[in-house]
């Protein structure tokens, strides 16, 4: 079982997989959902293999009710999964988890020195390690001390970059003192789409040299020299780097108390701001939701809509000329996350005007590479285009599967 426990949310799936079916690639996925709105009536959206999604509420108060309630419904007649009849059909169970800090630099199985670990991590992302230090307690209540649950961490990945790209250009002791640095996050789906990439192209892990964009609600990019993260765009917390759904990226740090300031607000105010009313949703006006966007601007040509999309792959464009320049020249720059997976106009956007380096979108395999892999570069394309849909839940699975088994991880 993998979950992603959020404040007031819990994503779920139940994948059959094991060191065979790794090898073949013959995971299958049992079933998934999510759980809305925790602490009143929930909303459970679940799909049970390739059925039907259902949609119900029920009145579940916190992370560990939901937990109860779901493994209850999956392993009953009504929920459609034919393998899981009881508690005991549940293995183990894989934890995203956002912040590792500097202690984790791969995925762990969760004994008391690990769970302390991803406890002193708090002070480094102290809106999302609690509620999934709450996932890990709550999976230990249900299932018991026997079933194994493993710790997969966003920032792990990126624990290869070197110090130049991890440090910021502040007093030094305060990165001694308060770990003060980059970190970069959506490590798993960076991974995930890399190992894909070589997966298609026939490569091993040292021949990978990519720049990966996810671009969902949140966006990162990451600069991936001989299979190792060596920079990325989020930073100390998940604000920095791209324009994102609501979230500003980027920005010269006075501005903070300049807003501050001027609109009464105080700093923590402020990073709220910056974090929930900015990005896509600052610029237009309108809606975080690309798709809306999207829409809008092919009906209405709104002008601050317009200028959302262009500010975010101006932002993403940037960035794929400065991972050039860090990891001296790239064989590919490959998209992931809703945006990624779906959108051939904001792909074409980014990479337009790139021929420079390369770079050429081939239009009739970019609008045809719409949630599937595939390459949208033309074939006379130096640098190479590739939308991949990411999948952080097989990989947590996987990862799952390979911390017990005692394996070492390929990526
Ligand atoms: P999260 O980061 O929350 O996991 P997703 O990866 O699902 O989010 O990405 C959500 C974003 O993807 C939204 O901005 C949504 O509008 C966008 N998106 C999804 N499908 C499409 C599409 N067909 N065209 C454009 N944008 C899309």
């Amino acid at each position: 079982m993998v979950l992603n426990s959020g404040s007031s949310s819990l994503k779920f799936q139940v994948i059959a997989t094991d060191l065979e079916r790794i090898k073949e690639y013959k995971d299958e996925r049992l079933c998934r959902g999510e759980v809305e709105r925790l602490g009143g009536e929930a909303i459970v959206s679940f799909q049970a293999g390739q059925q039907p999604k259902q949609k119900f509420t029920a009145p579940l108060r916190d992370i560990s009710a939901a937990l109860d309630y779901l493994v209850r419904y999956i392993s009953s007649d009504k929920s459609g999964v034919t393998d899981i009849h009881s508690t005991g059909d549940i293995h183990a169970v894989g934890h995203r988890i956002v912040h590792g800090g500097e202690m984790f630099k791969e995925s762990a199985l969760i004994d008391e020195k690990v769970l302390n670990g991803i406890v002193d991590c708090i002070d480094l992302a102290p809106l999302h390690n609690p509620n999934n230090i709450r996932g890990i307690l709550a999976a230990r209540d249900l299932f018991g001390s026997r079933v194994p649950q493993i710790a997969v961490f966003d920032t792990s990945f990126h624990h290869t970059l070197p110090e130049q790209a991890y440090l910021y250009a502040i007093p030094y002791h305060l990165y001694r003192r308060h770990k003060i640095r980059r970190y970069g996050f959506h490590g798993t789906s960076h991974r995930y789409v890399a190992f894909r990439y070589r997966a298609l192209r026939g490569l091993t892990r040292e021949q990978t040299n990519i720049i990966t964009f996810h671009l969902g609600n949140g966006c990162s990019a990451d600069a991936i020299k001989g299979g190792n993260s060596v920079d990325t765009s989020m930073g100390m917390t998940p604000l920095e780097g791209l324009v994102m759904g609501t979230r500003s990226g980027d920005l010269d740090p006075a501005i903070v108390n300049l807003i501050a300031n001027k609109e009464g607000m105080s700093v923590s105010e402020v990073e709220t701001l910056l974090n929930t009313q900015s990005g896509l949703l600052g610029v237009s006006g309108l809606t975080n939701d690309m798709r809306g966007l999207e829409s809008e601007l092919a009906e209405h040509d709104d002008r601050r809509v317009r200028l959302a999309i262009e500010v975010f792959c101006y932002r993403a464009r940037k960035y794929i000329g400065a991972f050039l320049a860090c990891m001296q020249g790239a064989d590919a720059v490959v998209f992931t996350g809703g945006i990624g997976e779906n959108s051939p106009d904001i792909r074409a956007r980014i990479c337009a005007g790139m021929n420079w380096a390369g770079l050429k979108i081939d239009d009739a395999r970019n609008q045809q590479t719409v949630g599937r892999e595939g390459l949208i570069s033309t074939d006379d394309s130096k640098l190479l285009a590739y939308a991949i849909p990411t999948d952080e839940e097989l990989l947590i699975a996987r990862d799952t599967v390979r911390v017990i088994e005692g394996q070492p991880h390929p990526s």
